[in-house]
């Protein structure tokens, strides 16, 4: 499949109506965050293996997640769950040179690999830690997602949102998540769900036992 199929598919199925979101979807190879071998199946819509047990996501749940988070241009953005970098890379289009992705990988030859591919994007930072506790040192942000399966939504990672600022998280068990969006505006929290999808299990302190 070639990257103009998949565009079109987000656009005739009303997936990505934000302009914007599917700008940064053009911009960014996704051929240069898989592994050698899956190349050919890049602008696949499906999910490849990156080693250790992770994986790329699907490009229509990145963007489905992209979409959602009502990104600005200088916006200063937590992802927890960095593996190719892929995603990070999507948001740095985003928020721009104004902005900034702090984004967490547990695994360290995943944080390595992530490094490379996100070379060429300035305004990423990969840090190599336990992403389960959130990321106090660079707190508050303006939107943070776990792009790996939480088993729930704590209290202390709301705390490192900014007001207003967007939550995003798959939560559920191991094998089925609901992808939640929680919107924190004038003190108030509003709660949605935006359907099941399947990631992997998040490691670490307040991950998956
Ligand atoms: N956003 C990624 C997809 C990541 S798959 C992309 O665009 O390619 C989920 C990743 O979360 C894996 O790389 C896994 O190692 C990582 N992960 C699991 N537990 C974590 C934790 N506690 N902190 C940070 N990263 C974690």
């Amino acid at each position: 499949m070639q990257k103009s199929t998949l565009i079109k598919h987000f656009q005739e199925k009303q997936i990505i109506i934000d302009q914007r979101v599917l700008n940064a979807f053009k911009k960014v190879k996704r051929e240069d965050f898989v592994l050698k071998r899956y190349k050919k199946q890049a602008y696949e819509d499906i999910p490849l293996p990156i080693g250790f047990g992770a994986t790329i996501s699907q490009p229509t749940t990145v963007m489905i997640m992209t979409q959602a988070l009502e990104i600005n241009s200088g916006n200063k953005i937590l992802e927890i769950g960095t593996g190719s970098g892929y995603q990070a890379a999507i948001l740095s289009i985003l928020v721009g040179n104004k902005g900034r992705i702090i984004t967490t990988e547990f695994i360290p030859e995943l944080a390595e690999f992530s490094k490379q591919n996100l070379k060429d994007y300035k305004n990423v930072n990969v840090v190599l830690t336990d992403g389960s506790k959130g990321y106090k040192e660079q707190a508050p942000f303006d939107k943070i997602l776990f792009t790996v399966a939480v088993p729930k939504i704590e209290n202390f990672i709301l705390e490192q949102l900014k007001d207003p600022g967007v939550y995003l998280a798959p939560v559920g068990d191991k094998d089925s998540q609901e992808l939640i969006k929680i919107t924190k505006k004038n003190l108030l929290i509003k709660k949605e769900s935006l359907g099941y999808f399947q990631f992997v299990p998040l490691k670490g302190k307040y991950g998956f036992r």
